[in-house]
This record gives structure tokens, C-alpha cells and sequence, in this order.
């Protein structure tokens, strides 16, 4: 029986889908957090007995209903398994962060297409010296929710390119956004790429140096791409590379 053939169940204005810390699992009593009861009472105006969807990450969607209703609070109980759990491919971002709006809008869109993780490299020509992992954990969150997927991507502390290339995992391929060197089309690269992890690597507004190109394509695990003949913005590059990741060695296959 799917939930929209469930005569009992009513839903608050929209379906809403949360994501949890707690454990779902029959019956689990889960208390939203103050913000989410806010959206789920005030903003959606739910019911005792309505139903929401409830993700944590490990345990799949739950069907949960609305209980212990007051004026603030409320407690959402679990009724049934929707789906079991599953992840996203695992594919890593690695991108140097960009001025405010771009970043949330990389966070955001790269959760829709699937990161398993977004890791913020700062390089030499970087010029934002600091990112903030709260907001874009809650973009990552918002998305997630919104996009149907039942994990939320890891947001990996900042690293200079140095340390984050020199404790690289030996089996997870780089493949390294280039706009200026040869490099095969992207495309082409990926399919010749083997099933794998993998990560994208994309430089900030001014590109990288040329001793950081240097440096990455030194490496072995490097599989350097071109994304055509046009300069990308730093946002367009990385989600244009994640989009053909996803399309030829990730799960829009
Ligand atoms: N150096 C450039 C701008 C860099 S664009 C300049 O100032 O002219 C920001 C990042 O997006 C680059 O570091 C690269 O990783 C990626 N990128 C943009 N266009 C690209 C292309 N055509 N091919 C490969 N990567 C590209």
C-alpha cells in the first residue's frame, strides 16, 4: 500500500519531509528541534494525526504522525517504513568556496545532484578566507529534504590544496576541472574511468596557479578535464562536472 492510497492518512498545507538525528524505526517517539516545529505548526499549520516523512541518514523514510500537539512543540511518531535506506554515489566535491550567494547555491545544487561529500580547498588565488560549515550544513539539510535523497552530505572541514592532496585517499580518483591545460573532454574522460570513488576538483574565480596545476596533475590518481572551450564560473564548473559524473559513471545511468 502506498501512503497516498492510505484513506487515514492527511497531511499538513504540503508534504513535508524532515531529516532527524534520532533513530526511526516503529514506534520511535521523535521530538523535531525548535525550528522544525516552528515550519511544521506555524508555517504548515499541521494536525494532531497528520502525517509527515522523516529521514536520519541510516534507517531509510519513515511515515510518522503528528502527536502531543501544543502551541510550540510537538512529537512525531513513527509509523511505517516508506523506504529502506540508500545512498548516493560516492562522489566527493572538492571546490574552492566562492562568494557568499554562490556557495549556498553550490551547497544546495550539489546536494540535489547527489554529493556524498562537499569538501571547501582553499587555494592561492582564493579570496574568501573563511566558510561558514553551519549554513551550508543547513543548505545541505534543506536541499536534502526537499530532494527526495535519504542522507544529507557530509560538509568536510576547509583544507589548503597542499594537505588535502597529501593525505588523499590512494583509491579515490581526482578528476580536475582544468580550463587551462590540455586535458580530454570530460566526457570522454569519465567513460574511460573505471566504477569507482571519486572526487571533482574545481579552482576559484581566478583559476588555479600554475604550480598548483602542476602539483595536482603530478599526482596519480589525476584525471585532468576540459569542460569545453568557454571559461565557466567557478559554481557552473563544478556542478556542470558533477551533472556528467552523475550522468556517465554515477546513478543517472
Ligand atoms: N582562470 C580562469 C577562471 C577560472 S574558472 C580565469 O580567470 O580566466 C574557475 C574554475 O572552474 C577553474 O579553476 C576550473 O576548475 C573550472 N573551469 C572553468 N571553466 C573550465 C573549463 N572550460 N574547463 C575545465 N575547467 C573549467
Amino acid at each position: 500500500m502506498t501512503v497516498e492510497d492510505d484513506k487515514e492518512i492527511t497531511y499538513p498545507g504540503g508534504k513535508v519531509r524532515l531529516y532527524v538525528g534520532a533513530a526511526l524505526s516503529e514506534g520511535a517517539r521523535v521530538v523535531p528541534d525548535e525550528a522544525q516545529a516552528h515550519y511544521l505548526l506555524h508555517v504548515m499549520r499541521a494536525k494532531t494525526g497528520e502525517a509527515v516523512r522523516l529521514f536520519n541518514g541510516r534507517d531509510g523514510e519513515w511515515l510518522a504522525l503528528v502527536t502531543d500537539l501544543s502551541k510550540r512543540a510537538c512529537a512525531l511518531v513513527c509509523r511505517r517504513q516508506l523506504s529502506p535506506q540508500s545512498d548516493v554515489p560516492d562522489i566527493w566535491l572538492a571546490f574552492a568556496p566562492i562568494k557568499k550567494t554562490p556557495a549556498d547555491y553550490v551547497v544546495q545544487k550539489a546536494t540535489e545532484l547527489g554529493v556524498r561529500r562537499l569538501q571547501p580547498v582553499f587555494t592561492r588565488r582564493t579570496m574568501v578566507t573563511r566558510v561558514n560549515l553551519e549554513r551550508m550544513r543547513a543548505n545541505a539539510i534543506e536541499a536534502a529534504e526537499q530532494s527526495g535523497r535519504l542522507d544529507v552530505p557530509d560538509i568536510a572541514e576547509p583544507q589548503p590544496l597542499d594537505r588535502l592532496l597529501a593525505g588523499w585517499p590512494a583509491d579515490r580518483k581526482i578528476v580536475f576541472c582544468d580550463e587551462a591545460g590540455e586535458a580530454p573532454p570530460i566526457a570522454v574522460a569519465l567513460e574511460t574511468l573505471s566504477d569507482g570513488a571519486a572526487a571533482i576538483l574545481t579552482g576559484p574565480e581566478g583559476g588555479f596557479d600554475p604550480a598548483e596545476r602542476e602539483l595536482i596533475r603530478r599526482l596519480p590518481n589525476v584525471v585532468p578535464v576540459s569542460l569545453g572551450g568557454r571559461i565557466l564560473r567557478a559554481d557552473t564548473a563544478a556542478l556542470s562536472a558533477l551533472a556528467l559524473w552523475q550522468a556517465v559513471r554515477g546513478d543517472w545511468r
